[in-house]
């Protein structure tokens, strides 16, 4: 007498899963594992062109205090091998470290109470 498969019930010469089984709990952890690391990209992805944000923790923050600046692209990578992100504003010259970013929302509790 052969095993059988825990899965699926059908005779297979593998100590639990058949080959099948096997092949297909792998595709659903690989499945999984690539959905895991598109949440996490996209709860990454941060700036996008138009936003609103302000500097912080940074000689540049001390010098635009409480300035909103506009994104003027989305955030990317400055160089391949370097590990942070940055992101171009409007009306500042030059590439800035997301870092040092915070982004603003223009929301408002709904109720002010007087
Ligand atoms: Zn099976």
């Amino acid at each position: 007498m052969g095993r059988i498969c825990g899965i699926c019930e059908q005779a297979t010469s593998n100590e639990d899963w058949c080959d099948n089984c096997l092949e297909q709990a792998k595709r659903m952890r690989t499945e999984i594992q690539k959905r895991k690391v598109a949440k996490q990209e996209k709860q990454n992805s941060g700036f996008k062109k138009g936003d609103h944000v302000v500097m912080h923790t940074c000689m540049e923050a001390e010098e635009h205090d409480g300035t909103v600046w506009t994104c003027s692209s989305d955030e990317y990578k400055l160089h391949k091998n370097h590990d942070y992100n940055v992101v171009m504003l409007e009306g500042f010259s030059g590439a800035f470290q997301t870092q040092y970013l915070q982004k603003v929302h223009f929301s408002y509790p709904q109720e002010v109470t007087k």
